[in-house]
């Protein structure tokens, strides 16, 4: 907490609203990062548009989900292998945004997905 009149003046936040965020707790602040990202999900174009497949693959369902989206997508292994595309795999994809607001595609690997009928 310096001197130098504390809050930035650079934000374009009304400023009862950035007083408001100065008056929160750290669980508080994490919940409001929490509901900006929700928002900023329902307010973008749905993240299954912007994946895309890769040569080889093949992406077999997406599903959005609050915080991130789904995606079942068999891929091939790199050698063409006779088995090959593998899979299906499943992913959480989550956008992230960088601090001059461009974004990228996180992909996490959850593991393969094993078919209900056989
Ligand atoms: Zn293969």
């Amino acid at each position: 907490m310096g001197d130098e009149s504390g809050v930035r003046d650079d934000w374009s936040l009304p400023d009862g609203l950035v007083a408001e965020l100065e008056g929160l707790q750290l669980h508080q602040l994490r919940e409001v990062v929490h509901y900006a990202q929700g928002r900023i999900r329902e307010l973008q174009a749905p993240l299954s548009d912007k994946i895309e497949a890769a040569p080889g693959e093949e992406i077999l369902a997406t599903e959005e989900r609050p915080e991130y989206t789904e995606v079942i997508k068999s891929e091939p292994c790199g050698e063409e292998c006779s088995d090959c595309p593998h899979g299906p795999y499943l992913y959480h994809v989550y956008e992230e945004v960088k601090p001059d607001g461009r974004t990228s595609l996180h992909w996490v690997f959850l593991g393969r997905v094993f078919s209900r009928h056989d």
